[in-house]
């Protein structure tokens, strides 16, 4: 029995996809990439905005094609949070819509398709040998705290999902209505599921939440995040913990040290600032001083220089006028980012923005998000150009020929760069090198 789970967004779906995987393996199935082998084709979806979902769509109806026959094709996902009933009715193709983290539905799916696929087989096997009747399928654990997942990362790179949900509330955002309020995982199941993952061969830890900075809010009514980076680095093989989605208002300087200096802290920091205008700041319902947020960025290059800062940006939010565009392309200059992404503002009913007006016109959001990578396309290069003759220690993850293939500190996996090495190393390994080249997002170098 074979199985094709096919994730679409962000890293914490990956972690949905490798539970649902994980109960999947433990009911009979194995992994495959091929949708023509596969007796089940699981596609997780992305929701929360308007490409999201038509990228969502169209993999669903590639996946439907590529079905083999009498495979079955499982939908879940942010997107079956939103629209169940609307995709149930506009996708015929599809045998089953699995509620978001719905455990429990795909227990009895898997149930029901276990016994399905093992009477399948057995039939086969009676036809053969005409011989009795197969096996009941064995009892399904759906209980899932501690490590309960089926890695699709690499064995050495692991994401660990602190949180799920969000209190935050952008007004553009959808997540809360999707994923609900902020829920932090308990301290001791997140060190443990960190030690499993590390005795099973994972070097990095990325750790993930729809906002990482508040972890501990809500359970323990203080943030513990660094608390818990710090007692995560105690795990001795862990080499790298990284972190992503830092929201600007939970930022403060017990964080900005542990980012800057920590052992195993990856000297990186993703934080998404969505504008830098204190008025569109306020309409987008987040933290409304640039000038607060780009001293907390100053004071972390001040701390250590060789920190990367990835951000990502709204273009075209309603109301946007051309003074807070420049004020934004004014801020980037300023805030020197290593990597910056720039999303042309979608808007999402059920949210506070939905009925904001004026919106802005697409050409002009598009004009602007152009103009805007532009810019942030000189920032990085010269971002990158500061690492040649410095030495870096790489993450290899493949073999080219001769050359090696890796991510250092700078890179976050899917999103990053990566660097190019020659020389000897194993993969999976991490190992110092000096770095020779830069170009716009990769670095390259010379295995010491
Ligand atoms: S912090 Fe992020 S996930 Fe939370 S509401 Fe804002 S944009 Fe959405």
């Amino acid at each position: 029995m074979k199985v094709k789970v096919i994730t679409v967004g962000c890293p914490k779906n990956t972690v949905d996809s490798e539970q649902a995987l994980y109960m999947m393996k433990t009911a009979g199935f194995t992994a495959t990439e091929d949708p023509e082998q596969a007796d089940i084709i699981l596609v997780n979806t992305c929701g929360f905005i308007e490409s999201a979902r038509e990228e969502s769509i169209s993999i669903i109806l590639e996946a439907a094609q590529a079905a083999g026959n009498g495979a079955r094709l499982w939908v879940t996902g942010c997107m079956v949070a939103r629209y169940k009933d609307e995709l149930a009715e506009a996708l015929p193709e599809v045998d089953a819509f699995i509620g978001l983290k719905d455990w429990d539905e795909l227990g009895r799916l898997l149930g029901n398709e276990g016994i399905r696929l093992r009477l399948k087989a057995s039939a086969r096997q009676a036809r053969l040998r005409s011989s009795s009747y197969g096996a009941a399928s064995p009892p399904l654990s759906t209980s899932y705290g501690a490590a309960g997942r089926a890695l699709l990362t690499p064995p050495w790179s692991a994401y660990l999902r602190i949180a799920d949900g969000c209190d935050n509330r952008c007004s553009y955002c959808a997540i809360p209505i999707i994923r609900g309020g902020y829920v932090s995982r308990p301290f001791e199941e997140l060190l443990d599921e960190a030690a499993q993952l590390a005795a099973g061969g994972v070097r990095e830890l990325i750790l993930i939440a729809q906002d990482s900075t508040r972890y501990g809010v809500d359970i323990y009514g203080k943030r513990r995040l660094v608390q818990l980076i710090t007692a995560l680095a105690d795990i001795r093989d862990l080499e790298w913990i990284r972190l992503m989605y830092a929201h600007p208002a939970s930022l403060d300087d017990e964080l900005i040290e542990v980012v800057a200096g920590a052992p195993k802290v990856c000297r990186y920091l993703e934080i998404p600032l969505q504008h830098s205008h204190p008025d569109i700041l306020a309409s987008m319902r987040r933290p409304a001083d640039p000038r607060d947020v780009l001293g907390k960025l100053q004071k972390l290059r001040a701390l250590n220089p060789g920190v990367t800062l990835r951000s990502t940006f709204i273009v075209g939010y309603p109301g946007e006028r051309k003074e807070h565009y420049l004020h934004l392309r004014n801020f980037l200059r300023e805030a020197a980012l290593d990597r910056a992404g720039f999303f042309i503002y979608s808007p999402e009913e059920g949210t506070p923005a939905f009925d904001m007006r004026p919106r802005v016109r697409m050409s002009t959001a598009l004009r602007r998000q152009e103009r805007l990578a532009e810019l942030q396309t000189d920032v990085s290069a010269g971002m990158s150009a500061r690492w040649i003759g410095s030495t870096i220690d790489v993450l290899i993850e493949s073999r080219e020929g001769n050359n090696l293939i890796g991510r250092c500190h700078r890179d976050a996996p899917e999103i990053d760069g990566a660097v190019y090495l020659t020389g000897q190393g194993e993969v999976g390994s991490i190992i110092r090198a000096t770095v020779t080249h830069a170009d716009l997002h990769d670095l390259y170098g010379i295995i010491l």
